[in-house]
């Protein structure tokens, strides 16, 4: 169909067979997975998909792009939910799920966070996001790329870049490389937070101004006692910490509130 590629949607439909290929292999699909493939726009893997599994999910925000994939695959082996995968909801597939895409840019961060909260039912999740952002995914401590979203991703997550794809395998062609990357989740989780929700207030928290050391971006948290009863020198930045070390500083903290 002819499709006007809508920025707004972060459009950027991929159709460089050799890249559509090596997401295939990648991505390994069998018949009996249950697969959830998020913004499908004109079809570029979700074809593929369909050749390999038996019944396959797609969340599609664009009315136009839902419609035309309504029309082109039938309904008992592809199920088109319209509307928006940042607020759709992923356990409502089912356990064991398969997540793959190739996601609109301009909603990568609140994406991989809003998938991130579905990690205990969720079997992997294959995406196509920026490279940098892939890079910041992937990124270990003390790294420039190191940050919030290394943290909240690796918490939950073995994060795997597999291969960069170039701009020009997309119409229309982005102005940046991407990658493609797998994230499997860690089970168990090797260093579980007592309270998450205090885990991920204290990350934030301690990234919100990069250059500020613990002791001033922790402060509303943590005295300089506390510091000393982690042995973390106050004077260190959020990017030096580990991700266990900022579960123990989380820990601390759910601990004073019983
Ligand atoms: N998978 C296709 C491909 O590889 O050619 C299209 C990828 S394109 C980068 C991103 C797709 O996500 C578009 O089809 C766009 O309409 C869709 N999209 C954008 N925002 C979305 C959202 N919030 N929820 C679901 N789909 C979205």
């Amino acid at each position: 169909m002819q499709h006007t590629p809508r920025k707004r949607f972060g459009q950027n439909f991929l159709h460089d067979p050799h890249f559509v290929r090596r997401c295939l292999e990648a991505i390994a699909p069998r018949p009996e997975d249950t697969l959830v493939e998020i913004g499908p726009g004109l079809g570029a893997l979700t074809a593929p998909l369909l050749e390999k599994v038996h019944h396959l999910h797609v969340v599609e925000i664009d009315r136009d792009l839902a419609a035309d994939l309504r029309r082109r695959f039938p309904a008992e082996r592809l199920t088109v939910h319209e509307g928006d995968a940042l607020r759709f909801d992923f356990a409502s597939l089912g356990p064991d799920l398969r997540v793959v895409g190739n996601l609109p840019y301009n909603i990568s961060t609140p994406l991989l966070f809003h998938l991130a909260a579905f990690g205990d039912t969720l079997r992997d999740l294959h995406v196509m996001l920026q490279k940098e952002v892939v890079a910041r995914m992937a990124a270990t401590p003390s790294s420039p790329a190191y940050g919030r979203l290394s943290v909240m991703l690796q918490y939950r997550f073995a994060v795997k870049p597999l291969f960069d794809v170039p701009g020009g395998a997309f119409r229309p062609p982005p102005k940046v490389t991407s990658s493609f990357v797998r994230l499997a989740p860690l089970r168990p989780l090797p260093h579980p937070a007592r309270n998450e929700r205090i885990f991920a207030t204290m990350v934030a928290s301690a990234f919100s101004t990069r250059r500020k050391t613990l002791r001033n971006a922790l402060r509303s948290h943590l005295e300089a006692a506390d510091f000393a009863a982690l042995s973390i020198p106050p004077t260190l930045r959020a990017e030096n910490l580990s991700v266990a070390d900022f579960v123990r500083l989380a820990d601390y903290v759910a601990s004073r509130h019983g």
